[in-house]
């Protein structure tokens, strides 16, 4: 178990099962002692996730074998005597999971008893199985900003249900200061956010222990009341918007940053191979996603898991090898050039190079603080008389990624189950890159660029690619626009959820601006003047519109 070796567990298992008499003596005799040094190293950072999952793989493995022995018996459920019961889903609208099924096997390896209700679940049945299974413990999970106003929902229902049991929040956009200040208020139980899934066994340890829990929960509460009061106080001081505009930056427009793209409308690609694909995978973040913090290839130098950074790097290539050999992903892509110009904070696309028809509208948003910028500056203003241009794409890694996943997932497998969707997602952004590579050469200017695979990481090209979502363009709804310009679903198997996250969860989408002054910059906050005139332009109820800016207000 320590080692994380499946090799004989069969054997192994069977050897115990004879010598300890009863399929449940061999849980909670070396089974368990196993899972407890595994806990212990990993709590005292010399053992890392990767191997924490590997571990858990034969724990799960030798309890498989042992379950009709045990069944035969009718022995207790050995999760009878588990430290508690944990809860865990993504919430409704959401479909990432790789860090929620990495805490939902460290809790288990941790003699939690966790039932994982999956993705996209709505708050209803979190909270029906949430009794039904008497859990002691709700964990949430989400990647996209949408999920954090579908965590207040979830939150203030456990209130109204009467709820008294923790809930933990967790995922990419969650943040302490944003469960402390829009979380925690709606419960009057502990609302904790946790960053990570090193960190879930300590405070699950505070939370379940009735003489720390009371004093754990005062001290929360009163940490998220000054945090929130800090963070009001502060109260960052937003421009106007109307002197926001008026103080934009001075991007230049001309002929030369105006460029007119070989092609005008949407273009397919279904043929890619994987083999094109890998020379531009960023491997950092895949490291980032086991909670080995470095950059790719130094990190195989780290003094404390350079070792165990590069057992899980070959453990991928090999992977890998095996999904291309069978095919198991099925990379698609469509971009798109279309004619285009600013209006305001808005970029005008046209149905053709007349410009006569209006085609569609992508609204975007503007700092508030300085620099003031916003991406509808990265295209020339209507009122110039260029005629400019801008790009659209959305690429995936395949609905396959989901289905074998869950082939591993189902033999017990974690490690490689959230190994595939780690792949998944590498592959989706490399083909993001690639894509782009080949855009900035339809553009007319990237023919002579001349990047290593580095070079592109860094993003030295012309141009960028912001995905909406992200900082600059933090807002998700203009998602629906881009795909129905693109036809994205026929094209690629790619849709969108109610709350506008893409499934298959390995996709990107996103924006190709050419401008040489075009850089990327985040929209933190957003005031109520441009609330209103976000509303004014989509045409959208007050309401509606508020709860889509919510992050940013
Ligand atoms: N090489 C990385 C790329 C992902 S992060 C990987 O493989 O994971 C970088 C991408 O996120 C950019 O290419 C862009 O598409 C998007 N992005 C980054 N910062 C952004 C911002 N401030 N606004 C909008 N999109 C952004």
């Amino acid at each position: 178990i320590v080692h994380g070796i499946t090799e004989f567990i069969d054997q192994d298992t069977e050897e115990a099962r004879v010598k300890y008499k009863k399929p449940l003596n061999v849980i909670e005799g070396p089974l368990m002692a196993g899972m407890r040094v595994v806990g212990e190293l990993f709590g005292a950072g010399k053992m890392f996730l990767p191997q924490v999952v590997k571990s858990a793989r034969v724990m799960k493995k030798a309890v498989a074998y042992l379950q009709p022995y045990m069944e035969a018996e009718k022995a207790a459920n050995p999760s009878a005597r588990a430290q508690g019961k944990f809860l865990i889903a993504t919430v409704k609208g959401d479909v990432h999971d790789i860090g929620k099924n990495i805490v939902a096997v460290v809790l288990a390896c941790n003699n939690y008893e966790v039932f994982d209700l999956g993705v996209m679940v709505s708050c209803d049945q979190i909270l029906k199985k949430a009794k039904e299974m008497g859990a002691d413990i709700i964990g949430l999970s989400g990647l996209i900003t949408p999920s954090l106003e579908e965590m207040i929902y979830n939150a203030q229902e456990m209130q109204r249900e009467g709820f008294h049991i923790p809930l933990l929040i967790g995922g990419a956009t969650t943040s302490r200061l944003h469960t402390a200040l829009k979380i925690a208020p709606h419960y009057s139980g502990i609302v904790d956010h946790v960053a990570d899934a090193s960190l879930v066994i300590n405070v699950c340890g505070e939370l379940l222990d009735p003489e720390r829990r009371e004093g754990y929960q005062k001290a929360l509460k009163e940490k998220q009341k000054r945090m929130s009061e800090q963070y009001l106080n502060a109260g960052a001081q937003l421009t106007p918007l109307n002197e926001a505009r008026a103080q934009k930056p001075q991007v230049t427009h001309n002929k030369e940053t105006a460029l007119q793209p070989e092609f005008i409308g949407t273009r397919v690609f279904d043929q890619i191979t994987l083999e094109e694909i890998e020379p531009y995978i960023d491997w950092s973040p895949f490291f980032w996603t086991w909670e080995l913090k470095g950059v790719f290839p130094k990190i195989f130098d780290n003094e404390k898991y350079g070792k165990e950074a590069k057992k899980l790097y070959d453990d991928a290539l090999a992977l890998l090898n095996k999904i291309k050999i069978q095919k198991k992903f099925s990379p698609q892509a469509v971009v798109a050039f279309w004619p285009a110009n600013g209006v305001g904070d808005s970029i005008e696309i046209y149905e053709d190079e007349r410009r006569m028809t209006l085609k569609a509208k992508f609204h975007h948003l503007r700092q508030q603080v300085k620099p003031f910028r916003s991406l509808a500056d990265y295209v020339a203003p209507k009122d110039s008389g260029l005629e400019d241009y801008m790009g659209g794409f959305v690429v995936t890694a395949g609905s396959g990624v989901e289905e074998y996943s869950l082939e591993y997932k189902n033999s017990g497998d974690d490690y490689n189950s959230i190994l595939v969707k780690a792949l998944g997602d590498r592959i989706a952004e490399a083909l993001a890159e690639m894509m782009h590579k080949r855009i900035r050469e339809y553009w007319g200017y990237g023919q002579d660029e001349k990047l290593s695979s580095e070079q592109l990481i860094k993003e030295e090209y012309r141009g960028i690619r912001p995905a909406p979502g992200y900082p600059a363009c933090p807002e998700h709804s203009e998602k629906e626009t881009l795909f129905h310009l693109l036809n994205a679903e026929t094209a690629t198997g790619v849709r969108l959820t109610e709350n506008f996250a893409m499934t298959p969860a390995s996709s990107v989408s996103g924006f190709y601006f050419s401008h040489p002054e075009s850089k990327y910059f985040a929209i933190q906050r957003v005031g109520e003047d441009q609330l209103r005139d976000y509303a004014d332009r989509k045409g959208l109820e007050l309401g509606v519109a508020k709860r889509l800016l919510s992050p940013l207000l």
